[in-house]
């Protein structure tokens, strides 16, 4: 919600990785010396350089997710220039996977889900893949897809194998990670060096790119795939996220917070 807005990276729209520390939506530091007090409210006053324009077409509860899951997908897919053809997997449909898939289809790319299993297969097909492939059911999945993807997007959260993820890629591929699994993830240097491979992260996006971002999304019909909840179903969604039984984020109506 704010940056300091003059160094280096400010400067170039990316106030998110400001120098002297940006300021997060809840419990930061504000340039003022307050404390940021989170965005579960009817009202929130920010700096205006950090405010975006939600564009006619998309409703307010399907933008909401859009500023984190959406933009958190939508850069690394811009910044890695994925284009109309381009072979694109998406690991994990969740949240952020949910997301992906949308925007990569939207490019034009030819999106491959990787799951674990096939439990969200129509799911898959509904937000534009073209195919969805299981982990789980074929114990020789990584040799039989190798080099099969110009971009992989992975949004796992848990551990898992950089090694077989990185030899999916085509040569010259990039793999992007947004998901953060709890424990460092090894990788030998020959899974990159081999085929001059890209292995990189990301985080949200710019202010800039967030608008372009939210344009992109009602150019293409694009939302996120929500529940919309009162504020006196906090603790069931709570618990329903913990257990992974979300179909892609809750949202929840400040309106009802007058109750
Ligand atoms: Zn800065």
């Amino acid at each position: 919600v704010n940056s300091c807005g003059e160094c280096e990276q400010c400067r170039n729209g990316q106030e998110q990785n400001c120098l002297n520390g940006n300021v997060g939506t809840y419990n930061s530091e504000d340039v003022d010396g307050t404390i940021t007090q989170g965005g579960y409210a009817q009202k929130v006053v920010v700096n205006e350089n950090f405010v975006c324009t939600i564009p006619e077409g998309i409703d307010f509860d399907v933008a909401a997710p859009l500023l984190c899951a959406g933009i958190t997908t939508y850069s690394p897919l811009a910044r890695w220039q994925v284009k109309e053809g381009d072979k694109v997997a998406v690991v994990g449909l969740g949240g952020l996977g949910h997301m992906g898939v949308q925007i990569a289809a939207a490019k034009g790319a030819e999106v491959t889900v990787i799951s674990r299993s096939l439990r969200k297969e129509k799911e898959a097909y509904e937000l534009g893949a073209k195919h969805i492939l299981a982990t789980g059911e074929d114990e020789d999945f990584f040799a039989n897809h190798r080099g099969e993807f110009d971009v992989i997007l992975s949004t796992i959260s848990a551990q898992y194998s950089l090694n077989d993820y990185l030899q999916l890629l085509k040569p010259r591929g990039i793999m992007s990670v947004v998901g953060l699994p709890p424990e460092e993830l090894g990788v030998h240097m020959s899974s990159l060096v081999g085929g001059g491979k890209v292995l990189t992260g990301n985080n949200i996006g710019g202010i800039a790119e967030t608008q372009e971002m939210l344009d992109f999304c009602a150019e293409h019909g694009i939302g996120a795939v929500i529940e919309k909840i009162g504020v006196n179903d906090v603790d069931d969604a709570y618990e329903r996220v913990v257990e992974g039984d979300v179909k892609f984020r809750f949202v929840i109506d400040t309106a009802t917070f007058d109750d």
